[in-house]
């Protein structure tokens, strides 16, 4: 699919999305928040479901957890333009309770049509809900800052995941912070081996989850904890790229000159 036609399928499961009654959050919603981003993006953010901001605004992550999901992806040197974000489920749940199995279940074709259009090689699952729909039975605790092949039934049987911490988990506990911010140095070293695994054209899931070492230290201000790794985190972008995406913008041509075979496993070595 063209960049075109991937934004044309995102864009009627958005309007399915808007009218959406297939599960009774629809009764207490504001607004359905379908998800937003590139549609020629090579990585992917799954969230739980909307909250209160999201709710009256129709957008995914615009409340604090948003403000931190920003600092995160800014870690990297990536911009929510760069990336598609969307959730678990498309409606809040009233009080931000956890979303039920059967909400859960209702609105999963949504995020399977939208996985298929964008056909990510990198999917971040940012919290548990999230992580149950790419690999059922895992534990956040011991997953988390880890990546391993999704879940075909997700709708996504190319990409890799890499499982996060929720952002507003640290908005709670506090030294979740830190994690998070490690773990996200992780995302770029992740999308070079997702994109690794698709060249390779390596096949179904099987292997387990692959920890990542990260190599610097933990920095709780966000700029300055990834300034030596500019080079390596620049080349990662999530732009559209080889793998069967054919986006044409500056980024991508950009990526594209920096992301030759050679250079992938060169800069794999660096990390
Ligand atoms: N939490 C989520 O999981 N998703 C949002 O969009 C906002 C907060």
């Amino acid at each position: 699919m063209i960049e075109a036609e991937r934004q044309g399928a995102l864009d009627a499961i958005g309007s399915e999305v808007a009218v959406c009654t297939r599960c009774r959050l629809h009764e207490t919603r504001t607004r359905s928040v379908p998800g937003e981003g590139s549609a020629a993006t090579e990585v992917v953010f799954v969230g739980e479901g909307p909250g209160f901001n999201e709710d009256r605004l129709g957008r995914p992550f615009v409340g604090q957890a948003g403000e931190l999901l920003t600092k995160l992806l800014e870690s990297v040197q990536w911009t929510r333009e760069d990336v598609f974000i969307t959730n678990v489920v498309k409606c809040r749940p009233p009080g931000n309770r956890d979303p039920e199995p059967e909400e859960i279940a209702a609105c999963a074709p949504f995020l399977s049509r939208q996985l298929e259009a964008l056909d990510p090689a990198l999917v971040v699952t940012l919290g548990r809900f999230s992580m149950a729909r790419f690999n059922p039975g895992a534990r956040i605790g011991q997953v988390h800052g880890t990546f391993q092949p999704a879940d075909p039934a997700s709708g996504a049987p190319r990409a890799l995941t890499y499982a996060m911490y929720h952002p507003a988990a640290a908005l709670h506990q506090g030294s979740l912070k830190a994690t998070l911010f490690r773990d996200m140095e992780g995302v770029p070293v992740a999308l070079l081996q997702a994109r690794e695994r698709r060249v390779a054209g390596t096949g179904p899931p099987g292997q387990d989850a692959v920890q990542i070492e990260v190599a610097t230290p933990l920095v709780e201000a966000p700029a300055e904890d990834v300034s030596t790794n500019s080079v390596e985190a620049d080349s990662a972008r999530p732009s559209a790229l080889e793998a069967g995406h054919t986006g044409e913008s500056a980024v991508a041509a950009q990526s594209i000159e920096l992301t030759s075979q050679t250079d992938l496993t060169d800069q794999l070595t660096l990390f």
